[in-house]
């Protein structure tokens, strides 16, 4: 079995090939490993392996890993899971980048809990691309208004979009997916707000999503081998 940091080099490689594959530069694409029910050992591990971004689905699992690793290990932490109103103030406490927000609600939650000593906390909004397997992120139609009251919210930072579209073995279907979060994106600069961030592409499908404009790739299991627990 190969090493934990074996593999992530092997994930990283797998990013620039895409990436040069599609005449995209390497250095756009960011890799979040994705540590869920991965205990806070497997983290430090691959911290020493030269990783810096960790994914986190569950507000308590988050919060109680960022308490337990030193802010000196200057990890960036992401919540890509959905967010539940009751646990807006964890994941506002310790998280920086929330990758799946789809409810004004949850906008005004985050923003009113973010603490006033950390940087304002950024965002992207989930939208619901064709085909998606389960009912998250919004619709098209939705999505230009939750992004007018995340602009209006002082403590966050809006940086584009996210989408877990529906597995598919074809690449032009995988492709077909992601572009339309590419495209959503585009509509949304056209409307001048800045952003640059599309959090798209898991273990099956990185390769789509890099041709179509990913800069966050969320990968877990290729990077930490199965999950200790079953994960919905
Ligand atoms: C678990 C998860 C991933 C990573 O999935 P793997 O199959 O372990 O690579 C990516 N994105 C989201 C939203 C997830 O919940």
């Amino acid at each position: 079995m190969s090493s934990l940091c074996e593999r992530l080099s092997a994930v990283q490689q797998r990013i620039q090939h895409a990436a040069i594959a599609c005449g995209r530069k390497p250095d756009e694409i960011h890799l979040l490993a994705v540590s869920k029910t991965q205990p806070v050992e497997a983290i430090a591990a691959a911290w020493a392996c030269g990783q810096r971004a960790f994914g986190e689905n569950y507000a308590q699992e988050l919060y109680a890993k960022a308490t337990a690793l030193t802010p000196e290990m200057g990890i960036e932490w992401h919540f890509i899971g959905p967010v539940q109103a009751n646990k807006t103030r964890l994941i506002a406490a310790v998280a920086d980048v929330v990758h799946a927000v789809e409810r004004e609600r949850i906008l005004q939650r985050l923003n009113d809990q973010r603490p006033d000593d950390k940087a304002p906390l950024q965002i992207c909004l989930q939208l619901n691309v064709s085909g998606e397997a389960s009912k998250s992120g919004v619709s098209p139609a939705e999505l230009l208004p939750l992004a007018q009251t995340c602009m209006a919210l002082p403590r966050l930072q809006l940086r584009g979009l996210m989408a877990i579209p529906a597995p598919s073995p074809d690449i032009q279907q995988q492709r077909q997916a992601f572009a339309q979060l590419r495209q959503a994106l585009e509509a949304l600069k056209a409307h001048g707000y800045p952003l640059d961030t599309l959090s798209m592409g898991m273990s099956d499908d990185l390769e789509a999503a890099i041709c179509e404009g990913a800069t966050w790739v969320r990968i877990g299991t290729a990077i930490f081998g199965q999950r200790s627990y079953p994960q919905a």
